[in-house]
Order: C-alpha cells, then structure tokens, then sequence
C-alpha cells in the first residue's frame, strides 16, 4: 500500500509494509529509494496516519539532507528542449513498445509541473520536455512508466512487476526523480534567439 505524505510541502510516497517481526512503527529511508514505514501486521488505519504524521518531520530532513543539485544542464531553450523531448521519447517507445507488447498512439510533449509523464485512459501518453534536462535513463524510464500504464492504467503490483521486467533497476531511477526532479522543474531555459517559445 502506498501512501502519498505531504513531507513539508512536498509530495512523498511511503510505502506502508506489514512485517511480521515488526513490534514498533518504524520509517525507514534509503538514498534513491521510496521511503517505507513498516508496521505490524493488523495495524489500523489511523495507527498508519498518526505515525505518517508523527514521522513527517524525520522523514523531510532525510530528503533535505539528498538535496544536492546534480544537474548541470547545457543551455536549452523550451524551444529546442522539446523538440528534443519528442526525438528521444519516440525514439524509446519505437524501442520498447514491442518489448513490452503495446502500441502507443498519441504522444505530446507539455511543460508540466507536477508529473514527468501521464497516461490517459484513451491511451494517449504525455511527457515533460524537462525529462531532456536529465540523464537518458531517466526520461527511458519515465517511458516504459507510461507504455505500462497502457496494459496496467493503475500503480498495482503487475504494474510494477510490468516495469520491473522492463526496467530491472528502476527502482534507481524513480529515486534519482524523486530526488532531483525538483531541479528539472526550477531549470528556467534561456529565451529563444528568435523568441520562438
Ligand atoms: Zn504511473
């Protein structure tokens, strides 16, 4: 069960794991990794809130601490950013759509802010030209992310193993986005020569 917590504003998942060993409710942070709180099989509902809430304030210094700037991106227009975007996100679904046994029919390329990639339930799949701003197995992952979505449209456990299979190490580049989108989405791009934004 996954649980969506607001860690100081920002948006963080916690996965909420039942352990039979465990005796406590216990958050438990790994770089690069979703955070998990573990709980004692059988715990309410509002035992789960209540350390969600209690465990908030550890769980932002954890993140605060991972705020180190990576990207060094070379100097993008929106413009030529998203003609980018468009190559290489074709580029990965011409690659991997077969691979994964779907066919993806429309794509776009936004400027969105709270997610790098989104699936509709008419199957049309859109990507943020930001992904361009990361490392290439970044926006490869967002990708396979969203052709799962058009066999699993929900975050359920055979999607996950859908993307698993995809993506053994995916786990690596949901953290790096979890830990440095934030970046892709303060890059401010310099203005067109042409001011053809
Ligand atoms: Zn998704």
């Amino acid at each position: 069960m996954v649980r969506i917590v607001d860690v100081g504003g920002r948006l963080v998942e916690v996965q909420v794991r039942e352990s039979p060993r465990a005796r406590l409710l216990r958050t438990v942070w790994r770089p690069g990794e979703p955070a998990e709180l573990v709980v004692p099989v059988g715990t309410s509902n509002r035992a789960i809130d209540a350390a969600l809430r209690a465990h908030a304030p550890w769980l932002a210094r954890q993140l605060d601490a991972e705020r180190v700037r990576v990207l060094d991106p070379p100097p993008l227009t929106e413009h030529e950013g998203r003609r980018l975007a468009g190559e290489l996100v074709r580029e990965t679904i011409v690659a991997e759509s077969p691979r994964i046994g779907v066919r993806c029919r429309r794509i776009s390329i936004r400027d969105t802010r709270s997610r790098f990639g989104s699936c509709s339930s008419k199957g049309s799949l859109s990507f943020s030209w930001r992904l361009v701003l990361a490392p290439r197995r970044i926006l490869d992952y967002v990708v396979v992310h969203e052709l799962c979505h058009l066999v699993h449209l929900d975050h359920s456990r055979r999607f996950w193993s859908l993307v698993e299979s995809a993506r053994p190490d995916f786990r690596e580049q949901r953290g790096w986005l979890g830990d440095h989108g934030w970046e892709l989405l303060a890059y401010r791009p310099p203005r067109d020569a042409l001011g053809d934004v």
